[in-house]
C-alpha cells in the first residue's frame, strides 16, 4: 500500500492526521494519486453533508474600503478604481431577487467602512430584508473587521452568518502582504468576536501567496481546525495588475493557472478530509482559473456556490484580482448556467434552504434550518 493510500485509509477510519499527512497530501501531483484524494474527500463530504450544493447570492454592495491589502484590486490606494456605494434600496432590491429565485441564503459584502454611517445602514437593510422574507432569506456577512459591539448589532438585526478570510495564519507572510497596521492578532480577535457573538463562523486563506509552502498550507488547515470553524471560504490568490503585488507578478501563465486550480483543488480535498461537517465554499477565483473549476471544487469536497447576484452595472468595479468571472452575465443567467453544471456532475442544488454547517449545529446542539 503507498504511502498516500495509508493516510486516506487512517483519514477514513477517523484518526487525526498530522501537519506531515497534510503536506503529503497537498504535494501530490500524481493523476492516481490526485484521484484517491478526491474520491476520499467526496466520500467523506457524501456521508457527512450530502451531496447537495447550496447556493449564497453574493451581493457586492461597495468598492470603498479603508484597507490597502497589497493584493486587492479595489484597496484604497488603487485610483484607477471608480468607487460606488449601493443604496439601501438597491442592496435590497437584490437580496429579494435573490429570495425570489429560491437561493435560501445571501451574502452582502463589501471593500471594509467602520463609519456609523455604514454600520447602520447594515444594520437597516439587513432588518429589511428579514422583515421582507418573513425571516427566510438566510444572511451572511462579509464586511471585514468590525468592533464586537458592531457584529453585534448586525446578528441582532439577523444576520447570522460571516466570512472573514485569516488569508494565511504565517506571521512572516501575513506582514508581506499587508501594510503595518493590519494585524493578524487583530484578525483572530475578530474571528474570537464573531464566535462570542453568536454567528456561524467562515473563514480561509489564500493558495499560492509568494513565499508560502504546503507546511504553510497544511499548518493553515490545522489552524482552522483548532479554532473549529463552521465554513470554509478559501481560494487562489491571482494577481491583479493594478496592486503592489500584482505589479511584481503579473498574471499566471496558462501553466500557472493549471498548478494554481490544482492546488486549490487539494486545498478542498484536504480540508474536508479534516473537518469532515463543516460548510466549504468553492471559491470563485477557481472559475477564473478554469471555466468549471467551481463544480471541480464540488467534485473535490466543497459543498457551497456563491452565484454572483450583483446588478451587472456594479460588477466590473468590484474587481478583487484580475479576470474575475461572470462580469458581464447577468444573474438570471449565472442561475440558468450554474443549476445546469451541477446537476451535470449528479448533485442537486438545495434551493431554498439556508444549508447551515452541520458542524455549527452539532455543537450548539441546535437544529439546522
Ligand atoms: N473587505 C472584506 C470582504 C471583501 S474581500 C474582507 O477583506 O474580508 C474578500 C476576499 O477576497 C478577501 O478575504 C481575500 O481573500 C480575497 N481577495 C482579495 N484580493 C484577492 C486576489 N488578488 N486574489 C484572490 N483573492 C483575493
Ligand atoms: Fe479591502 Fe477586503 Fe480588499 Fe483588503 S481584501 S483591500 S479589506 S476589500
Amino acid at each position: 500500500m503507498s504511502k498516500i493510500d495509508t493516510i486516506l485509509k487512517r483519514a477514513r477510519a477517523g484518526e487525526e492526521l498530522s501537519v506531515e499527512d497534510l503536506v503529503a497530501l497537498l504535494s501530490i501531483t500524481e493523476a492516481d494519486e490526485l484521484q484517491m484524494l478526491f474520491d476520499c474527500a467526496y466520500f467523506l463530504k457524501e456521508q457527512y453533508v450530502g451531496k447537495i450544493a447550496y447556493f449564497r447570492g453574493i451581493i457586492e454592495c461597495s468598492n470603498l474600503c479603508i484597507k490597502d491589502c497589497y493584493y486587492c484590486g479595489i484597496r484604497k490606494s488603487n485610483t484607477s478604481v471608480e468607487r460606488f456605494q449601493m443604496d439601501e434600496d438597491e442592496i435590497f432590491t437584490e437580496a429579494v431577487w435573490a429570495y425570489e429565485a429560491d437561493y435560501g441564503s445571501c451574502v452582502i459584502q463589501s471593500g471594509e467602512r467602520q463609519d456609523e454611517e455604514y454600520i447602520l445602514m447594515i444594520e437597516r437593510v439587513v432588518t429589511r430584508i428579514k422583515k421582507a422574507t418573513d425571516g427566510k432569506l438566510g444572511i451572511t456577512l462579509s464586511l471585514g473587521e468590525q468592533t464586537e459591539e458592531t457584529y453585534a448589532r448586525w446578528r441582532q438585526a439577523g444576520a447570522h452568518r460571516y466570512l472573514l478570510r485569516i488569508e494565511t495564519t504565517n506571521p512572516e507572510i501575513y506582514a508581506k502582504i499587508h501594510p503595518a497596521d493590519h494585524l493578524l492578532e487583530e484578525r483572530k480577535a475578530c474571528l474570537a468576536r464573531l464566535r462570542r457573538t453568536g454567528y456561524q463562523v467562515g473563514t480561509g486563506v489564500m493558495m499560492g501567496l509568494p513565499g508560502q509552502t504546503m507546511e504553510d498550507l497544511a499548518n493553515d488547515i490545522l489552524f482552522l481546525k483548532q479554532i473549529d470553524i463552521d465554513m470554509v471560504g478559501m481560494g487562489p490568490y491571482i494577481p491583479h495588475s493594478d496592486t503592489p503585488m500584482g505589479k511584481e507578478i503579473p498574471s499566471y501563465t496558462d501553466e500557472q493557472k493549471k498548478d494554481a486550480l490544482q492546488l486549490g483543488l487539494k486545498m478542498i480535498a484536504v480540508t474536508r478530509i479534516v473537518m469532515k461537517d463543516i460548510n466549504i465554499a468553492a471559491a470563485t477565483a477557481l472559475q477564473a482559473l478554469e471555466y468549471t473549476g467551481r463544480e471541480q471544487g464540488l467534485r473535490c469536497g466543497a459543498n457551497v456556490i456563491m452565484p454572483n447576484v450583483t446588478e451587472t452595472d456594479f460588477r466590473p468595479k468590484y474587481q478583487l484580482y484580475d479576470n474575475k468571472p461572470c462580469t458581464d452575465e447577468n444573474s438570471s443567467l449565472c442561475r440558468g448556467c450554474l443549476s445546469g453544471r451541477i446537476k451535470g456532475i449528479g448533485e442537486t442544488v438545495g434551493f431554498g434552504e439556508w444549508g447551515d454547517s452541520p458542524h455549527f449545529h452539532s455543537r450548539n446542539g441546535t437544529e439546522a434550518t
